[in-house]
Order: C-alpha cells, then structure tokens, then sequence
C-alpha cells in the first residue's frame, strides 16, 4: 500500500471511552490486557511529574512502570531507540502494554515504543510508509492536551539522523484511546491556543484541499464548527464543556485528514521545524498567518482567534537564516508532496517555485 493509494483501507481506533472521569476506568481496562508477569509501561508527560494527582491514580501493579518523558522538543528516534533498549534490558518478556500520557509528543513516542518492541533496528529504519512488518504491541492513548489527532491517526512524528517523518503504518493507530476531559485542565493558555490551531488548521487544509472527498468532509466540517465554538463565538459554554468539544474536534481533524491530507501550512512548518527545532503546533500558526492567498477564509478567521485570545505568534523568525539553512528548508518543505499536490493540484511545481516558497519564509 502507498500513500497516494486512491481508496485507502486505514486502521481506526477499536476501542475508545469518552467522558469525565473517565481516566479511572484505566484500570480496569488494563487488566483485561494484562499478560502473566508482564508489566505495563506509562510514559507520562513530565508536567505531570511534580504534586500531580494524575498520577496517584494510575494504578500500578506487580512490576508496571511509570516513565516521565519531556515534551520540551518532539520525540527522536534515539529517544526511543534508547527506550526500547532500556525495557528490553530490564525485563525478560515483553511488556503487557505502553500507555501514553500526554501530548502530540508523548502519544507519538509511546506508538513508537509499541511498534519498536516488536520490530527489529532503529526506529529510524521505519520512517515512511508501511515499512513497518510486526504487529505493534498493545498501546493506549491517553491526550491531556487536545488538537493534533495524534490520539486517531496512523503514524507517530519522529525527528531521525535524516528527517522528521512519521512511521506510518496500519499497527501504528492505538489499540485503545481514553478522552477524558477533565485531563486538560491546566494546559498553559498559548500552548492550548498552539495546539488547538493545529486542529482548526488541519480542517482548513483538509477541506479546501484537491483529496477532498465525503469522508474527509464530514468529519472536517464538524470539527471546523466545534473550533468556531471553542475559540471564537461568543456563548455560554464553561470551560469545562469547551475542553470536551475540542477534544472532540481533535478527534474528527484527525479523523478528516486521514482519508485526505494536510497542505502548504503543514509543508512549511515541516521546515521550520527540521531547521529551526520550532514546534508543531506554534510553527503551523507561524506560517499560517502569512497564507491569506492559499486560505483567505481560514486565515481571516485564524486572525479573529489570535485578537480574541491575546495569543503572541512569533514573527521574524526566517529574517536572518543562513543561504545554507534556508536551502534546506525548502527542501525540507518541497519534499512534502503529496502536501502540496492537495494544496495546490497536480500542476504545483510550476505554482510553488524555489523562489516563491523562499519569498514566503523570508516575510516569517
Ligand atoms: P506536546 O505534546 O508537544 O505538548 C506541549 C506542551 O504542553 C508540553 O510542554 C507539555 O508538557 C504540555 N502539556 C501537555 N498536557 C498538559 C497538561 N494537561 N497540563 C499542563 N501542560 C501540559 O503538544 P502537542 O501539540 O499535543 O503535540 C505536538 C507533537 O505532536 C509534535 O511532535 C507533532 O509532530 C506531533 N503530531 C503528531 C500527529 C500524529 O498524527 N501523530 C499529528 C500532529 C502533530
Ligand atoms: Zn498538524
């Protein structure tokens, strides 16, 4: 299978819960998954480390293990590599699962441990499409942050030696997915703002894109509208309901591109953040500031957002780059292609020109 295939047969998520409080029907989940001796490993984001009560309630059990991970920068290869290492080291069975408790990051690192248990070499060996040939091991997704889709969709981001590229696979997609709520509260206001344009960006791209079809339709118009009422109507939603309507958002975002594609944002932030190490969520809001000519509606409304949440998106960041690093990231960029051709059609070489797409990054 290849990722133009023109009808995609892709994997969705068999089990999910929903609701708040939901994070405490974890253990009972687990226990029907556990084998004999075999522990679950937790990866869990590290804001969580310090007095939280987040993880007084994951209940452990014989030799399970809570690890915290930083999701200061975006999982590496190396990280789980040396993760994958380390479990294989210490236990003599493989474990009974991998829950991950966080972010885009974390949840993408604990897809990639699951896949790496059972796969041999690096996980740089496995970035692309469907290269992936053993069956992952049992992994759950747990968001505690909300726009990426990372919680439904079929690869996990890895930056490697060469590139930053998912391992795109049909194990890679989570074998159990718990949507609490309650689990965002507390997320830092920009960050929110980052992420949750992650989602709003992905409905653009998706639903102005040439691969749009019913499927990808559906869910991108209903995660768009649930957008529009999380970070720009005015209304009587509590926070609390607001956390539930963006993760659900997130959910159908991830759920529209996975039968379409992402376009110029997403292919441009890719470089940002080969180049300059800038994060997925705020590099996507960088550059999306600037497409008013790709999405004049989107970025309009985009705008309206940033005003209304007194959010600050970086400028400047491309004035002074080095010839040598700007050459990469347009590589970087252009080597999205099948990004661009949802962007821009079949003919976009001729419409995204070395030349353009550098006159683009300078004004960032
Ligand atoms: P993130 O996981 O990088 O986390 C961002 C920040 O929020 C971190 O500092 C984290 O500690 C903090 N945080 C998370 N939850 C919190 C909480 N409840 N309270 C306080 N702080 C909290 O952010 P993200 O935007 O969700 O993920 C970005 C990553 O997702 C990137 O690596 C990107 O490549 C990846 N991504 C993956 C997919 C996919 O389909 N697999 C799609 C889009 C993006
Ligand atoms: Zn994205």
């Amino acid at each position: 299978m290849s990722v133009n295939n023109e009808y995609r047969n892709f994997p969705m998520v068999p089990r999910v819960v929903f609701g708040k409080g939901s994070f405490n029907q974890l253990s009972l989940i687990l226990d029907l998954k556990r084998e004999t001796q075999a522990p679950f490993i937790f990866l869990v984001d590290d804001a969580f480390e310090k007095e939280s009560s987040l993880v007084k309630r994951i209940e452990l059990k014989f030799n399970d293990k809570i690890l915290f991970i930083s999701a200061e920068e975006e999982p590496k290869t190396s990280q789980v590599d040396a993760i994958v290492k380390d479990i294989l080291e210490v236990y003599d069975k493989l474990p009974s699962g991998i829950i991950g408790i966080g972010g885009g990051s974390v949840m993408d690192l604990a897809k990639a441990v699951s896949l790496m248990l059972t796969n041999k070499g690096s996980a740089a060996d496995y970035q692309g499409w469907d290269l992936i040939k053993t069956k992952s091991i049992y992994h759950v997704g747990i968001p505690t942050i909300s726009g990426t889709g990372a919680e439904v969709s079929r690869t996990c981001v890895l930056s490697g030696p060469i590139r930053k590229l998912g391992i795109n696979s049909d194990y890679t997609t989570f074998d159990q997915v718990v949507l609490d709520p309650l689990l965002l509260d507390g997320v830092p206001k920009n960050q929110w703002f980052y992420t949750g344009m992650d989602c709003f960006i992905h409905c653009v791209e998706s639903l102005e894109g040439t691969f749009l079809n019913d499927f990808s339709q559906s869910y991108g118009e209903k995660a768009y509208d649930l957008c529009l009422e999380v970070f720009l109507e005015d209304n009587d939603l509590t926070e609390e309901e607001k956390r539930g309507k963006l993760m659900m958002a997130s959910w159908h975002g991830g759920m529209s591109i996975a039968y379409s594609q992402v376009g110029v944002a997403h292919a441009m932030s890719y470089g940002l953040g080969f180049v300059l190490g800038t994060k997925h969520g705020i590099g996507n809001c960088i550059v999306f500031n600037y497409l008013e000519d790709y999405y004049p509606e989107g970025v309009a409304i985009f705008k309206k957002m940033v005003e209304k949440h007194q959010v600050d998106i970086p400028i400047g960041i491309c004035s002074d780059l080095t010839e040598e690093k700007m050459e990469t990231m347009i590589n970087v960029a252009l080597s999205l292609e099948p990004l661009w051709e949802n962007a821009l059609g079949k003919d976009w070489k001729s419409i995204m020109t070395r030349a353009k797409l550098r006159s683009m990054y300078i004004k960032m």
